[in-house]
């Protein structure tokens, strides 16, 4: 009885490994997950692009764009799950063996003089491994410009899971959208608040948003300015953040492409932008209390010198208009330029 016990468990710590099927969504995307603890960005992929298109030494997170070979990006769900199914699969196997093993030694034992009881008070079952199901599909999906992966996401993108490419014209995109989901959502958060009785909360939260909003506006330009402008040979690197100064903005795209801002705006618009940018300025260095700096670089005179600005929701969507056709241009002129 113990031989024929023995050797089933031997065999079974010798198996290789169990295998747990991973289910594809309606879609046919997978499930992943970053493995960076300060990020675990959830995300999908198309399976099939998964098995032909993605390399084994490395798959980059969109959010974060940390690098790790294909097998880091199981999500916790799916360990959790695959883990459970192969522990309730080898328990299987030992209990069959076990009730094997108790039922042949009964059957020995029927005969003799002494009768002894031997039973298994566990159950003779095979355990089945079923495939992990996949969660809900994502809406946006992603097709790379550079590799052709397809993922899809819940949120912003920056990088291409299976290259790692960082589009900077998508980036912008998401990063405008966020800024537009976030005002759409500005409602919503205050009936939240007010309904549960929380009135500062509610105008402080609400005026963070608005704040935050513009200052993301500004981040996105300049990111995609920074990244899009090429110096004129012979001249030097551009410094970081000159693109947060509109004056310096629209000289340089002017050397470049031969048009800037007050080209691509009426000029109260261009007036309202250089204003705007430097509310931006004020609120990320002297918590939005109008200085001197302030007052002759924006040629804003509805602010006094020591008051604090307001910014409204329209102030936000128009910079986001304001800075998308700047884009739009910048876009146009350069591919134009790369064509000829
Ligand atoms: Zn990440
Ligand atoms: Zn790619």
């Amino acid at each position: 009885m113990f031989k024929n016990i023995i050797e089933g468990i031997e065999k079974i710590s010798k198996q290789q490994s169990i295998l747990v099927p991973i289910n594809a969504d309606n879609d046919g995307y997978i499930d992943k997950e970053c493995p960076v603890n300060d990020c675990l960005f959830s995300f999908k992929v198309n399976e099939t692009d998964w098995s032909n298109l993605f390399k084994d030494e490395a798959v980059y997170c969109p959010q974060c764009g940390h690098a790790a070979p294909s097998k880091c990006w199981w999500t916790r769900e799916q360990v959790e799950e695959a883990k459970r199914q192969a522990l309730n699969l080898i328990k299987s196997q030992i209990g069959n063996i076990l009730f094997e093993g108790a039922r042949e030694a009964q059957n020995r034992n029927r005969t003799g003089f002494i009768k002894l009881k031997i039973q298994y008070c566990g159950t003779n079952s095979r355990y089945i491994i079923m495939p992990i199901s996949a969660q809900e599909e994502m809406e946006q999906k992603v097709t790379c410009d550079k590799c052709n992966a397809r993922f899809s996401v819940v949120g912003i993108a920056f990088f291409c899971p299976c290259c790692g490419h960082n589009s900077i014209e998508k980036m912008f995109d998401n990063s405008l959208n966020k800024v537009t989901n976030k005002l759409n959502s500005l409602q919503a958060i205050q009936k939240i608040l007010l309904d549960s009785g929380q009135r500062d909360a509610a105008a402080i939260t609400c005026q963070s948003i608005v704040e935050t909003s513009l200052s993301d506006c500004v981040t996105a330009f300049q990111y995609f300015c920074d990244k899009k402008y090429k110096a004129p040979e012979g001249e030097k690197k551009v410094p970081a953040n000159s693109f947060q100064r509109i004056e310096f903005g629209n000289t340089a795209w002017k050397k470049v492409l031969g048009q800037g801002y007050d080209n691509w705006l009426g000029a109260e618009e261009y007036k309202e932008l250089r204003i705007l940018f430097q509310k931006r300025h004020l609120l990320q260095h002297s918590n939005g209390i109008v200085d001197v700096r302030y007052l002759e670089k924006s040629g804003d005179t509805n602010n006094n010198l020591g008051q604090r600005i307001v910014v409204t929701v329209s102030d936000v969507e128009n910079l986001a208009t304001m800075i998308k056709k700047i884009v739009t241009n910048i876009r146009q002129l350069t591919e134009k330029a790369g064509n000829t």
